[in-house]
């Protein structure tokens, strides 16, 4: 991977970044956390790229409970947030800065609505598919507290989870709108906050008959 258009920031983006980002129709953001429970597991690095594939990686300090450049981002009706699995990542976003994330596009509902012909749809075979690269993922099982001297395999697979999410969502959206799926899945993402709100609450399955 290259390195030239990544950058690693402290706490919060530099005004610039932020001035650049701030004007994008669409940006791809990933986290890396300790791990999977956000009420134990703290936010370590939060990664964003915009369409011309400029990366950044913010660092979040333990204890951190603010970065108000990031939230304005996220607050933001006009900037569409593409994730994969975009459930965590923005409940992860409300525990830490008590943000609630407008405007969330998750390519993974949108590959589990459009991509009903395989029951792949991680970012792994996403992104083979449709851009046609290989992503390495032995980083993503590695410990990202020691934030700080981050190792260059763990930098670089943090820049790879977001530099592909902008094409993978264009490519979704054709797909999705030649097979009027298109609808339903803009209506998925509007339940994604009603489905962070319960994870938070620890309210699992209330959808279900079971119990
Ligand atoms: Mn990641």
């Amino acid at each position: 991977m290259t390195l030239d258009k990544f950058q690693v920031c402290e706490g919060d983006l530099p005004l610039d970044i932020f001035n650049r980002y701030f004007k994008a129709d669409s940006l791809a953001i990933d986290t890396e956390t300790m791990g999977l429970v956000p009420q134990r597991d703290r936010l370590c690095l939060v990664q964003i790229c915009d369409r011309d594939g400029f990366v950044t990686a913010i660092r979040i300090a333990k204890g951190q409970t603010e970065a108000p450049y990031l939230t304005q981002l996220l607050e933001s009706e006009k900037i569409t947030k593409i994730f994969h699995y975009a459930r965590f990542d923005v409940a992860q976003f409300k525990h830490t800065f008590g943000v609630e994330t407008k405007s969330v596009f998750c390519t993974k509902i949108a590959s589990k609505i459009a991509r009903t012909y395989t029951q792949s749809h991680g970012l792994k075979s996403l992104v083979q598919e449709l851009e046609g690269i290989e992503l390495d993922k032995k980083a993503q099982s590695s410990d990202w507290g020691n934030v700080n001297s981050l190792s260059p395999e763990q930098l670089s697979y943090a820049g790879n989870d977001v530099r592909y999410l902008i094409p993978v969502k264009d490519k979704l959206i054709t797909m999705l709108q030649r097979e009027d799926r298109w609808e339903l899945t803009q209506r998925c993402f509007s339940a994604i906050s009603l489905f962070v709100d319960l994870d938070l609450m620890y309210y699992s399955n209330v959808f279900e008959h079971q119990g």
